[in-house]
Order: structure tokens, then C-alpha cells, then sequence
């Protein structure tokens, strides 16, 4: 009997290790992961090189109608790398400077209608993981497992402070609080689709777990909802 495909939305604050997960959640089940908020990223990278008005409402449709987004698997780093127009631009879009603005772009309106139909084809065939922040509410109310993504907010700001300060030393521990902090205010408080639990997601609190134990525990959970689960690399 052949393998029951399901998809699998990952929601939560910025800096729970959702991207830990949903990669090597992908991975053990031969899925797609799909990193919503790097397709954020990638817009907020546009905006910015294009000097797009954030409040110029033709600006902005003029703009989204000249991105083209597209993720092509990387072998080296086991993830799909975001492409915008055709360039990789994975290197750019986790700098601080993207991580300021993007809450804001990702509030327009019009950049979440373009963002979320191409989220939504993207998960046609199911099989996939994606995490971001409306991925439950908005993009597949109808996932077959929610998760629900939180930690404390000294752990993630920890996390996301060796991340960062890996790639540039001059980072600080206050910069990347601040940052984690209005990020999660303007996208539990936006009009569009605010990042909140949806009523079906199963709550996930991994500040006092290993990423091997919550994996184990996710995949339980997959196991659930999926039959004839194969899962690779055991
Ligand atoms: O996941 P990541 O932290 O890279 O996402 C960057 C930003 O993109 C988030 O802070 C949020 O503003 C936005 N985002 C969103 N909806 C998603 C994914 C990300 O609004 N599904």
C-alpha cells in the first residue's frame, strides 16, 4: 500500500527553531520543506534594492509584478535555497537590515496575496513541510498536523544571537532582542492574517528539549495522521 501523503503546518514566534524542525522533519519523511518567511525575505530584498514606497500601493503592485520566487534544492545544505529572479539569494536575505523591515512588508496586504497563492500551489500535491506564521490559519486550514511552535523568549534570543553573530561578529545580544521582540508585535498584531494558534494546532514548547527529542516527538505525531509513514534514515 502506498505511502499516505499529508502536510504538515509549522507556526510560531520568530527564533523557535522551526526551521530545525521542519527541515529535519522533511527529511526523515522525503517531503518538500518550504521556508515561508524566506519568500519575505526575498520580497523585503526587492523592496529595499528597489527603493519601493512601503505606503505606495502601485509602487508595491508594480514591484510584486516583476518578482519571480522560486526554491531549487541545495545538496550541500540539504535545503532548498530561495531564488528571486533567478539569483540565489539566500545570503542576503537573513541580514539584520532585511530582518528590520520584513515584518513590516510582510503586513502589505498585497505582498501576502502574492506570497500565499504560490504557498498554496506549492502544496497541491501534499508531501510537504512548511513552517512561517499563518501556514495553519491561512495557507492550509485544512493540514492534516498543526503544529504550534514556542519557547522562552531568553532561549530564543540566544539561538538566534549564536546564529547571527557566526555570520557577523558585530552583532549584539540587545539588537537581536529587540528585533525578536517587535517582530513577533507586528505579526501578532497586523490586520492580516496575525500570527496566532490555530484552534486545531498541537502546542509545541521545546525550550527544555534536544532538537532529537522534539523530533521524536513530531514524528509521533506524523505517525498519527499519516499511514504507512517511511521514515528515512533511521
Ligand atoms: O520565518 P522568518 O523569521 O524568517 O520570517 C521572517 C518574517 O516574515 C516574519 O517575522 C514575519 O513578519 C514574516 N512571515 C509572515 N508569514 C509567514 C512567514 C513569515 O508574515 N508565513
Amino acid at each position: 500500500m502506498s505511502a499516505h501523503k499529508i502536510i504538515i503546518a509549522i507556526d510560531g514566534f520568530s527564533s523557535c527553531g522551526k526551521s530545525t524542525l521542519a527541515k529535519e522533519l522533511a527529511a526523515k519523511l522525503g517531503y518538500n520543506y518550504i521556508d515561508s518567511g524566506a519568500m519575505y525575505r526575498a520580497i523585503t530584498l526587492y523592496f529595499l534594492r528597489n527603493q519601493v514606497d512601503f505606503n505606495d500601493h502601485s509602487a508595491i503592485l508594480n514591484a510584486i509584478a516583476c518578482i519571480n520566487l522560486s526554491f531549487i534544492f541545495n545538496e550541500q545544505t540539504q535545503k532548498s535555497d530561495i531564488y528571486l529572479n533567478e539569483e540565489d539569494v539566500e545570503p542576503y536575505i537573513r541580514d539584520m537590515i532585511i530582518s528590520e523591515q520584513v515584518s513590516t512588508v510582510a503586513a502589505i496586504r498585497e505582498v501576502r496575496s502574492f506570497a500565499v497563492a504560490q504557498q498554496k500551489r506549492m502544496g497541491r500535491k501534499k508531501a510537504i513541510v512548511m513552517d512561517g506564521r499563518d501556514i495553519g490559519t491561512t495557507v492550509f486550514p485544512d493540514a492534516e498536523l498543526k503544529i504550534f511552535m514556542t519557547a522562552d523568549p531568553e532561549v530564543r534570543v540566544m539561538r538566534r544571537f549564536k546564529e547571527m553573530y557566526a555570520t557577523n561578529p558585530q552583532t549584539t545580544i540587545e539588537e537581536v532582542r529587540h528585533n525578536l521582540e517587535l517582530r513577533d508585535y507586528i505579526d501578532s498584531t497586523r490586520e492580516e492574517s496575525p500570527l496566532h494558534q490555530a484552534d486545531d494546532a498541537i502546542l509545541l514548547n521545546n525550550s527544555n528539549l534536544t532538537k532529537e527529542e522534539q523530533l521524536e516527538i513530531v514524528l509521533e505525531w506524523v505517525k498519527d495522521r499519516a499511514t504507512n509513514v517511511t521514515i528515512l534514515n533511521p
